[in-house]
Parts: structure tokens; sequence; C-alpha cells
């Protein structure tokens, strides 16, 4: 069966001189596979990937496993612990306003020059083993960096050398007030419907500094260098993605249930568990290139009334959202209405009613598709 071994790694240090930790479960099987690396909650208050952590833990004390399943929830201790009044300010580091999904590691050159410096004999296997150990020497040697790094960058080196050991990274997050949705790679776009998860975005080989980019954007890079070396197809079988489960400051057990058993289809379709017939639903799913994946800005600042909520198809012209204006109560002008410009699938909103303009009121999909 399954063996657990539980660590706990120290990614900083508060002012009062004591470590961090964070927890670190680790399933090895009894027969060889694949490796799986799940973490939740690199922004604070995206609490509920903790529970469906929780649920998968309680799956793999009975479900076989190939390989090994690395499981850190819970994995930005700072960012968790910092309040303002009810909220949690989770999303960004409030000494410099580093957001904490932005300092992942990723130099393209380096994986044009390791490109070059394959042997035409070299395996797939080989290559893959190599291409690892020089990156992690990577990740090694920016954390020792005489000149130090930001409390963020550290954390997110400290996970990504974690993370790098994998052939699947899952990273877990909620939306503010949001349905649930999926970044995936193009370059994998056939894995999108391995997830019971109904809307999903396609990302371009682009690095912004996020864990999931920083795991792809190098094995997409690799895999097309050495395809158009060797004049053939490659593949390293490495994939990475984002998935929001809902809103932030929220946790349902019962919806834990429903991510977790997602999540078990897309590993049992990834050989990762050789006794699991858990395959994903039969569902609709939409589908967007991530241009077409729109913001809406407010143009006025008022109290909000949000009409659409996440999910909801809404047509041109249709509301999205009331506002009231609380300087002109008495006139005509009290209230206005926010219309949707386009065809669009309201995805997430803003959790506030009381709204500043240039506030990014919907984030939407436009010029979507079924998959
Ligand atoms: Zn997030």
């Amino acid at each position: 069966m399954n063996k657990l071994f539980k660590e706990h790694l120290v990614v900083a240090q508060n002012a009062s001189g004591r470590n961090m930790n964070v927890p670190l479960y680790r399933f090895v099987g009894d027969k060889p596979g694949p490796k799986v690396y799940i973490q939740s909650s690199i922004h604070g208050a995206e609490v509920q990937g903790n529970v469906v952590i929780y649920q998968l833990i309680q799956w793999f004390k009975t479900l076989p496993i190939c390989g090994e399943v690395v499981l850190v929830p819970n994995c930005n201790p700072v960012g968790t612990n910092i309040k303002a009044g009810e909220y949690t300010l989770g999303r960004f580091d409030p000494v410099n306003g580093t957001n904490w999904n932005r300092g992942y590691y990723y130099d393209e050159q380096f994986v044009q020059e390791f490109a070059q410096k394959i042997d035409k004999q070299e395996s797939i296997a080989s290559i893959k083993l190599r291409f690892r150990q020089e990156m992690k020497q990577q990740l090694q040697s920016r954390l020792d960096a005489t000149w130090g790094l930001g409390l963020a960058q550290h954390l997110n080196l400290k996970l990504q050398q974690l993370a790098f050991d994998a052939d699947y990274v899952l990273d877990l997050h909620n939306g503010p007030v949001s349905t649930r949705h999926i970044y995936v790679p193009e370059f994998v776009k056939n894995s999108a419907g391995l997830f019971n998860i109904p809307h999903v975005i396609f990302m371009p080989n682009v690095f912004s500094g996020a864990l999931d980019e920083a795991m792809f954007c190098p094995w997409w890079l690799l895999t097309d260098l050495v395809s158009k070396q060797r004049q053939m197809s490659v593949d390293f079988e490495v994939e990475a993605f984002t998935l929001e489960m809902g809103s932030q400051e929220v946790v349902s057990f019962q919806e834990g249930e429903y991510d977790a058993k997602s999540i078990l289809a897309y590993l049992t379709a990834k050989n990762c568990l050789f006794e699991s017939e858990i395959k994903p639903q039969n569902m609709p799913r939409k589908a967007v290139s991530l241009q077409n994946y729109k913001t809406l800005f407010t143009k006025q600042g008022g109290i909000v009334e949000y009409i659409a909520k996440p999910g909801d198809s809404v047509k041109k012209g249709d509301v999205l959202a009331r506002v009231l204006n609380v300087d002109n109560l008495e006139s005509a002008t009290a209230t206005s209405e926010i219309l949707a410009p386009c065809d669009l699938v309201a995805i997430l909103h803003f959790p506030s009613a009381s709204v500043l303009s240039g506030t990014q009121l919907y984030k939407c999909f436009t010029e979507y598709f079924d998959l």
C-alpha cells in the first residue's frame, strides 16, 4: 500500500526569528510511475484547495498510487495570516506589493542553450533527467544569491524546487467570487476534458511569473526544440495547470469532494492510479484563448448589485450589474446599468459591493467555443 512521509519545509522566517514551515505530505506507491505535485493557497485567501488536499489524502489512504504524489496545502504561511478587519489580504505581499504567484523562475535562454548541447543519440528519459537536474541547480543558485531575494520570490523558488521534480503539477486557487475554471497550456489541450471543470482558458507559451507557466514554458520550449532537431514529435509528458475552484474566503467540504474526484479523474487518465476507474464527467465545456478572457473595468464608482452570477451566459446589451450613486439619490441618475459589451460568460466578479472607478468588476469569456 502507499507509504506516507510527512515533513515540514522551512520557507520563511518571521520577525521573531522563528521558522515558518509548510507541511509536505508525500505518498509513495508500491509501483513505479509518474510524480505528481499539488499545492494550495499560494494566495492566502484562496483556502478551498486545502479542503481538496484533505479529501485527496483520505483517498490515498486506500487508493494505490503508481509513483509519488506530493501535497503541499497552505503553501504560503505568511499570506494566510495577513488579515485586515474581516478579510484576508492574501494576493499580495503587503510589504512591497508583490503578487505571491509571480516570482517563479524561467529563463528561455537557458533552455535554448541546454537544447543546443543535446547529443542526437540521447534518450528522452535521459534528457528529461538531466534537464531537471540542471534546472534545479539554477533554482538553487538563485536561492543562494549573494544579494538575497524578496520574501515572495524566495517562497516561490522553494516551492518550485519541489514542483520541478514532478511530471504533473496542479496549483489550486480560487477567484474572488467565481465559478470553476482552469488554465490549460495549449500544447496539452487534450487534457482539458480530463477535469470536471466546465470553463477552460488556453494559455500560450508565455511566462508571466506564475507556477503553472514556470513549469510548462521550459518543457514546452524544450519539446519544440528537440522535436525540430530530431524531425519527429517528442513528448516529455510534463503538464501543469492552475485550477480555480470557486470563491476565495469560502470553504465547502462537499465541493471539496467534487474537486478531489475531478483531480483523481485526471490522475487516473495519466496512469498515476492503477486501480482507479474514476472517469471525468460528461459535461458541456466552454473554452477561450487567453486573449479572449477579458476584464471589464468600471468607468464609475458606486454601490454595485452583481446581476450576472459567475457561470451565467449573458447576451450583448443585457444587464451585468446595477450601480447606485449615493450622490444623486433624488434624481434619475441615481441608478445606472452596466451592460454586456458582447455575448459573454461571466466567470468571476469583484467580491465587494462598494466599488471605485477602475475596479476589475468582471472577468469574462468572450468569443468562446465548445470543447
Ligand atoms: Zn490565486
